[in-house]
C-alpha cells in the first residue's frame, strides 16, 4: 500500500475522522539508523500520530511530538508538516532492549509544539501517565483542548498506521454517537490495523454511518535541514571557539542526525563574519 493520509467526516454527525497508512516513508527514516525492535515500532507510532494531528493543521507549518524522557530512550521526536513531510528520530536508543511504552520512555512528558511558517509557536504537554502515545494525546485533548478524541495507533518496524477521532469544536457534543462511533474503532485490531486500505477498513467498520471522504494525500520522508541552518549553529559557538577548532581539524564537519547529511565547513566559508564581526561592521 502506498503512503497516505484520508480525511473524514461523519455526514450526520459532528464528528471528523484521519486515517493515515506509512510504509515507504517510514522504511526511509528508520533506514539511517540502527534502531532495536522496540525502538523502530515506537518511533513508528511517533510518525503516525504526528501525521494525524499536523491534519488538523489549518496553516502552513509543523507539527512536532518530542518525549525527552528518562527511559531507555532519552529523546523521541517525531516531526509532520503541513505539505505532509515527515521526519523523525530516537537519540541514543541503540541499547534500548524494551518494547514497552513506560519502559522505553520512562516518566517525563510529551511535548506538541506547532510552528507555523509565520507567526508564534505554540507548546502544550502532557504527561506520560497514559500506557500508550495514543492514551497519552487522548488525555492531552481532554485536558487542553477539551475536545473529545480518540486515536488508534500501530507500527510494526515496516508499517505504521493510525486511525483518529475528533468531535469538532464548537458542536454540541452526542454522546451516544461519539460512543457508537469509537466502539467500532475500537473493534480493529493491531493486524487489521495495519494490513487494511482505507476504504476497506472505513467501509468495514462505518457503512452504515454516512461518511465524506476528502482527497487523499500522499505522504514521505524529507528533511527539513539547511546548510545555512547548520552555519548559524556553528557561528553561535563564538568566534573564539570556531578558530580552536580550525585550528585542531581545518574543517568543522556537523551531520544531520535525521538524515546523516553531511556538512562541512572551512574557514573559507566561515570567513571574519562570526556574530560578533557581523554587528561590528554594522552601521
Ligand atoms: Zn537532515
Amino acid at each position: 500500500m502506498t503512503d497516505s493520509l484520508q480525511r473524514f467526516l461523519f455526514e450526520e454527525c459532528d464528528v471528523r475522522g484521519e486515517h493515515v497508512y506509512l510504509e515507504q516513508s517510514y522504511q526511509d527514516i528508520l533506514a539511517s539508523h540502527h534502531y532495536p525492535p522496540g525502538v523502530a515500532k515506537l518511533l513508528g507510532e511517533f510518525l503516525v500520530a504526528a501525521s494525524l494531528l499536523s491534519a488538523t493543521l489549518k496553516f502552513e507549518g509543523s507539527l512536532i511530538l518530542q518525549v525527552r524522557g528518562n527511559g531507555e530512550v532519552p529523546l523521541i521526536m517525531a516531526e509532520a508538516n503541513s505539505k505532509q513531510e515527515l521526519r523523525a528520530i530516537a537519540q541514543n536508543a541503540e541499547q534500548a532492549i524494551s518494547k514497552d511504552f513506560h519502559h522505553l520512555l520512562g516518566t517525563g512528558q510529551l511535548a506538541i509544539t506547532i510552528e507555523p511558517r509565520q507567526g508564534n509557536r505554540y507548546q502544550g504537554i502532557v504527561s506520560l501517565d497514559g500506557d500508550s502515545l495514543a492514551e497519552c494525546l487522548e488525555n492531552y485533548f481532554r485536558q487542553s483542548e477539551q475536545l473529545s478524541t480518540r486515536l488508534w495507533i500501530s507500527a510494526d518496524g515496516q508499517r505504521a498506521a493510525g486511525l483518529m477521532l475528533q468531535e469538532l469544536p464548537s458542536t454540541e457534543p452526542n454522546p451516544a454517537q461519539w460512543i457508537h462511533l469509537s466502539t467500532l474503532a475500537d473493534t480493529v485490531s493491531t493486524e487489521e490495523l495495519l494490513s487494511t486500505p482505507t476504504e476497506t477498513l472505513l467501509y468495514r467498520l462505518y457503512h452504515q454511518d454516512p461518511l465524506r471522504l476528502f482527497e487523499t494525500k500522499g505522504l514521505s520522508f524529507k528533511c527539513s535541514c539547511t546548510r545555512a541552518r547548520f552555519e548559524n549553529a556553528i557561528r553561535s559557538l563564538g568566534e573564539d571557539e570556531i578558530n580552536s577548532i580550525l585550528e585542531e581539524q581545518n574543517e568543522i564537519e556537523t551531520h544531520c542526525e535525521f538524515c546523516n547529511r553531511r556538512y562541512v565547513f572551512t574557514g573559507q566559508d566561515l570567513g571574519n563574519i562570526s556574530p560578533d564581526s557581523n554587528q561590528a561592521t554594522r552601521h
